[in-house]
């Protein structure tokens, strides 16, 4: 199972990497298989792995659970349209999605990617008001910092700056931004956290179909953990000023945060949820939008008819399989104190990193470690000091996180927390 040098070359010559560069670009680690939660290298090493392969096997690799369900699936079919047809797999799972997640979320659409439920979340909410007579509402609001996808619809309400998409900006559609939350999650309350958003609600709220979010925590736009006041606010200027709240948790969805949904620790409902990462368990791709019967049959009864959207391989049976087997291990876990126990261990292995001059702030929540840095790190330079303690870890910019799978066990996230500290000295001591 090893992999030649000239492959490596094809693959630096050909293939492109997520936000990879055709010039020189770092040679790409060579994965042979993966076993729990250890990545196993082409040359035989083990690696710890932090990232979760970005927040979605949650229940370790090769699981026997997951493979099963892929098996028992994949030798009945493993596709066929959606268009017309149902299937058992299907159902089950957004019956299993319906019960998880809030009362009044009701209706479900399968998406194939985490990007493509945040389309469909904004063309939801966009085909909702033109079918109540008010296309004029067909803005959206959001808060700085985000990050929600790397399709068109999704950059338009990324952040500008931190969210990638800078270059883009001049073919994006405009939306309205608030500034980024500043209270943090555990801090306490000022109620001019959200003044700027409300005075835009007040100015806009004629032009303004959904505000989308990402709740309490906000992912690949900058880790960053907010009040849950905020939102409870941000819910009650949604109902006071006619306007769509739209929560994506494909990044904190299935107990990420320390709840099941990260809405969950303002106690409040989104009219539309956007599902995905962790929903497979991290077999494959696939994630959902759900709404409520509301906004469901107020699109239905609209001009078009229909809900306009309908991707080739919507509701593919052999991700809704896993899916559902991924959710059972989910629910069938005492998800709930386990998360409290990475978030225990990660607490305690990270303390120590706020001790070191280049670093910024350390701060946890659920099972989400984050250092971030005065300076931003060079992630050429520094991932090859993490493969060397034996550990995956993928910087960007000032953040070093960790995500780690749900069955890491003590002694790991001990190893992996230890290696993090030990490599950002050795790396900021070398600069
Ligand atoms: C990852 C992510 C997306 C995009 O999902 P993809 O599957 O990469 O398209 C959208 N929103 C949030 C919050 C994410 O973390």
């Amino acid at each position: 199972m090893s992999i030649s040098s000239e492959q490596i070359q094809y693959d630096q010559q050909h293939i492109w990497h997520p936000y990879s560069s055709m010039i020189n670009p770092p040679a790409a680690y060579p994965v042979v298989a993966a076993q729990g939660v250890r990545l196993q290298l082409a040359d035989g090493r083990e690696l710890i792995d932090g990232m979760a392969s970005w927040w979605s096997v949650i229940h370790g690799y090769n699981n026997a659970e997951l493979n099963a369900a892929a098996h028992g699936q994949i030798d009945k079919m493993s596709h066929v349209m959606f268009g017309g047809i149902t299937h058992q797999p299907a159902i089950d799972l957004c019956r299993q999605l319906v019960e998880m997640s809030a009362e009044p979320l009701q209706k479900v659409f399968l998406a194939d990617s985490g990007s493509v439920a945040v389309e469909v979340a904004l063309k939801m909410a966009i085909q909702y008001w033109h079918a109540k007579g008010k296309a004029e509402k067909h803005k959206l609001l959001t808060i700085r910092n985000g990050y929600h996808g790397d399709t068109f619809g999704a950059m338009s309400v990324c952040d500008p700056v931190t969210g990638m998409h800078e270059i883009f900006s001049g073919v994006l559609p405009q939306q309205f931004f608030a500034p980024a939350p500043q209270i943090k999650f555990g801090e306490s309350w000022d109620e001019k956290d959200c003044a700027e958003l409300e005075q835009l609600f007040v100015n806009h709220h004629n032009e303004i179909a959904a505000l989308i979010l990402e709740p309490i925590v906000q992912g690949a736009g900058g880790m960053r953990f907010y009040h849950p006041e905020y939102l409870k606010r941000a819910r009650s200027l949604c109902d006071q000023y006619d306007v769509l709240l739209i929560a994506d948790e494909i990044a904190t969805g299935f107990g990420r945060s320390g709840k099941l949904f990260a809405c969950d620790h303002a106690d409040i409902t989104p009219d539309i949820l956007c599902l995905g990462k962790a929903i497979t368990g991290g077999y494959m791709t696939l994630a959902a939008t759900l709404t409520t019967t509301e906004v469901g049959e107020t699109i239905s009864a609209g001009g078009a008819g229909c809900f306009m959207h309908g991707p080739t391989f919507m509701g593919n049976p052999l991700a809704c399989a896993v899916a559902n087997a991924s959710l059972k291990l989910l629910r069938e876990s005492d998800w709930e104190s386990n998360i409290a126990r990475i978030e225990q261990q990660l607490k305690q292995g990270l303390a120590p990193c706020a001790e070191l001059d280049s670093v910024a702030e350390v701060r946890c929540l659920g099972a989400i470690g984050v250092v971030e840095m005065k300076q931003p790190v060079v992630t050429a330079e520094i991932q090859p000091l993490f493969v060397e303690k034996g550990i995956w870890i993928r910087p960007f910019g000032k953040l070093v996180y960790v995500m780690p799978p749900y069955v890491m066990s003590d002694d790991d996230l001990q190893t992996l927390t230890a290696g993090m500290y030990e490599v950002i000295q050795q790396y900021t001591a070398e600069k």
